[in-house]
């Protein structure tokens, strides 16, 4: 079941209005949530929220959603958007009430580390939150797949006068003004990744005038952001992201089929063997060929049928091929058509801007054939089971081989350009080298553990989970158990342990 959305808020933070800039922010890449993303600054309701007084609100969630907009607003950048929380006189004139920058940026920093509300900071100084001056410009929720959902309200804000939005490391690590058309270009060329409404929003911003009403009378047009479902996902220009629900092993729920470059395209795991989910790709590809774009070719990363399901359905029904690795076209062919096999360094080139040059890479570990697809123009990697976006990669012997998962996602980390990485489940990663980094460091610590077992003279596998994976619930001892017998085969041919009366021990050797 996809988890329940939670609330949250986010504002779009505008100054200039002759030629309006638009205030974004880069998030954490460490951060579960859109990690590395580029983002406007918000986050999920605080239950202090309903309890501060928000002048002129139509009612009590309205009310609810501006506090915590203008709450997260205030903690991310520093930027108060309440009647009076403008600039702060200088120093000499006493007689004001209003609160000097030293002693809001105290108080920010109070508000982070839960010493003070935010209701307090507003009471102290005499301010309040006013709706007038937050514009409700839609709301967005984040679609079924992904493991963490927000029910996100927009509001569009212009910049207080005589504030200025800092940054302090944390969930943020970078903000900036920039020009909406900016904004696009920079998504264009540079390794930027978008979630849709942070797309749709800067392309609605870059396209209406630089008055409020209008703008959110714009942004609120937007289909999805009626809390509609979104299907165009384009994290990155020209690779589009679909999800579709598969058959496949929790958490995960659905597989994410995707559609990637300009007039030509190509398709990557047409995942879903359910019928209702083959017509909303077809209609989703429709959409795409209205645009004047074509499918050339469709691909897939590995045999696992929540990756080949709707394969020969979309293979017939545009007319095009299916392409593979030998060692998954030799898995599938009794279910799928492959009508060519694709090998390792294959360069797949795929016109229109800012173009598309994706190599094949052949990086067994989790099945034999396993591809991934690396975009040499922006550095992006459809990742296949190699990394996922949510829940763990099964490394299941004999298909699966430890060795060669390690030796695969070390192949990924030695490209250079390395941005974003587009997984078969879950969402997109924005911070490529330190989930890749991660996963190895997790696996070396588990084989570490296993060798750890092995010395203390437990030598059966499932002898060694409970071990091994204390941090595991025992419901998933089935699943751990096979991956200790791909670490224990890869210890024994890393020479470290030896095979001894039907279990392993330490290598005599070593
Ligand atoms: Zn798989």
């Amino acid at each position: 079941m996809p988890v329940t959305p939670k609330d949250a808020a986010a504002v779009i933070l505008l100054k200039n209005p002759a030629d309006p800039l638009v205030f974004w922010v880069q998030r954490n890449p460490k951060l579960a949530f859109m990690g590395g993303f580029h983002a406007f600054p918000g986050g999920q309701v605080d239950k202090a929220d309903p309890s501060v007084p928000v002048l002129n609100a139509a009612d009590e969630e309205n009310a609810t959603m501006r506090a915590c907009a203008a709450r997260e607003l205030f903690e991310e950048t520093g930027v108060l958007l309440a009647k009076n929380a403008s600039a702060p006189p200088p120093a000499a004139s006493v007689s004001s009430n209003r609160p000097s920058r030293e002693r809001l940026e105290a108080r920010r920093r109070a508000l982070a580390n839960d010493e003070v509300s935010f209701n307090s900071i507003l009471e102290e100084h005499g301010l309040q939150i006013d709706a007038n001056s937050m514009i409700a410009a839609g709301r967005w929720v984040t679609p079924p797949f992904a493991p963490r959902r927000f029910d996100t309200w927009f509001f569009l804000a212009w910049l207080p006068e005589g504030q200025e939005p800092t940054i302090e490391s944390g969930e943020l690590i970078h903000g900036e003004w920039i020009r909406p058309a900016d904004a696009l270009e920079r998504w264009m060329r540079e390794p930027v990744i978008l979630a849709p409404p942070t797309l749709y929003i800067i392309r609605t911003l870059a396209a209406t005038s630089p008055d409020l009403d209008e703008s959110a009378r714009a942004l609120v047009a937007i289909p999805e952001s009626k809390r509609g479902i979104v299907r165009r996902i384009e994290s990155r220009p020209g690779i589009f992201f679909f999800p579709v629900k598969t058959p496949t092993l929790p958490p995960a729920t659905h597989t994410n089929c995707y559609l990637v470059g300009g007039e030509e395209m190509i398709v990557i795991d047409p995942a879903s063997p359910y019928e209702e989910e083959q017509q909303e790709l077809d209609r989703f590809i429709d959409g795409l060929m209205t645009e004047g774009r074509r499918i050339r070719e469709i691909f897939l990363t590995h045999h696992h049928p929540d990756h080949i399901g709707g394969a020969n359905h979309l293979s017939q029904r545009l007319n095009v091929p299916v392409a593979a690795h030998p060692l998954t076209a030799s898995r599938v062919s009794h279910v799928v058509r492959i009508d060519r096999t694709v090998q390792d360094r294959e360069l797949i080139e795929l016109k229109g801007d800012p173009g598309w040059r994706l190599r094949a890479l052949y990086t067994p570990g989790h099945t034999r054939g396993h591809l991934c697809f690396y975009d040499e123009v922006s550095g992006s990697v459809m990742t296949g089971d190699l990394v996922v976006g949510l829940g763990t990669v099964v490394i299941d012997p004999p298909e699966g081989n430890m060795r060669q998962y390690f030796d695969s996602l070390k192949r990924l980390l030695a490209f250079e350009r390395l941005t974003a990485l587009f997984p078969a489940h879950g969402p997109a990663i924005g911070s490529a080298r330190f989930k890749i980094e991660e996963y190895i460091a997790h696996r070396t610590m588990r084989e570490e553990r296993i060798l750890e077992a092995v010395r203390s003279g437990t030598g059966l596998p499932h002898e060694i989970v409970p071990l091994a994976y204390t941090d595991v619930a025992p419901a998933m001892y089935g699943l751990a158990e096979r991956s200790t017998v791909a670490h224990l085969e890869k210890l024994e041919e890393d020479g470290r342990i030896e095979r001894f009366d039907g279990g392993y021990r330490v290598s005599s050797e070593s």
